[in-house]
């Protein structure tokens, strides 16, 4: 199941975050597209009740896979003809999509972390540690469900930089979205699981 969809999201990951957000595990999910993949992307949505928001500006990102946990991007006018990527807000709820776009625009990191389910310690570890010359501080993983190492491999239980490998909330948020994901795709839970531990 996750992998089909991966046909229309782009990548597994992308899709556990909407099996996450129609499973009411999450609020909000913010995912880059480029203009060309947004087509069936919206149409998914529309048919199954999920807000979509379009960013106002493009970003130019360097290294793609980087793009939900640290690498922000060079921001672009919506009209620039570089080939830039959209970030997109998803939820059920439209307040909470345009809330998250707005949050955004704005570089309120806060509130839009919180907005998106990351843990309070997380984020401020976030916003502390991140800068234009530091994009991607290095973590050890010491457990499957805050490893974000192989997210480039696409496997991945969490979609936030994690303060510590042992952090608490982000184990019980990697965990709860494991279940989640082995009940609807067995086969993409086991293959996360072998891939992570
Ligand atoms: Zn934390």
């Amino acid at each position: 199941m996750i992998k089909k969809l991966s046909y229309i999201f782009g990548s597994k990951t992308k899709v556990q975050e909407i099996v996450l957000l129609l499973h009411n595990a999450k609020e909000v999910v913010r995912q880059g597209f480029y203009q060309h993949e947004l087509e069936k992307i919206e149409k998914f949505c529309e048919e199954n009740g999920i807000h979509l928001v379009k960013s106002e500006f493009k970003v130019l990102i360097s290294d793609e896979e980087t793009g939900n946990y640290s690498n922000k991007g060079i921001r672009i006018d919506k009209k620039d003809k570089r080939e830039g990527m959209y970030f997109v807000y998803l939820s059920k709820s439209e307040q909470k999509a345009l809330l998250a776009a707005y949050y955004e625009l704005i570089n309120n990191d806060k509130d839009l972390g919180r907005l998106l389910g990351y843990p309070q310690c997380c984020v401020e570890f976030f916003c502390n540690n991140f800068s234009e010359d530091n994009t991607n501080p290095k973590l050890t993983p010491t457990n499957l469900f805050t490893n974000i190492s192989k997210r480039e491999e696409d496997n991945v239980l969490i979609s936030h930089f994690p303060c510590s490998s042992d952090c608490i909330r982000s184990v019980k948020i990697g965990k709860k979205n494991l279940e989640i994901i082995a009940s609807v795709d067995g086969s993409r839970a086991r293959e996360l699981f072998n891939s992570l531990n």
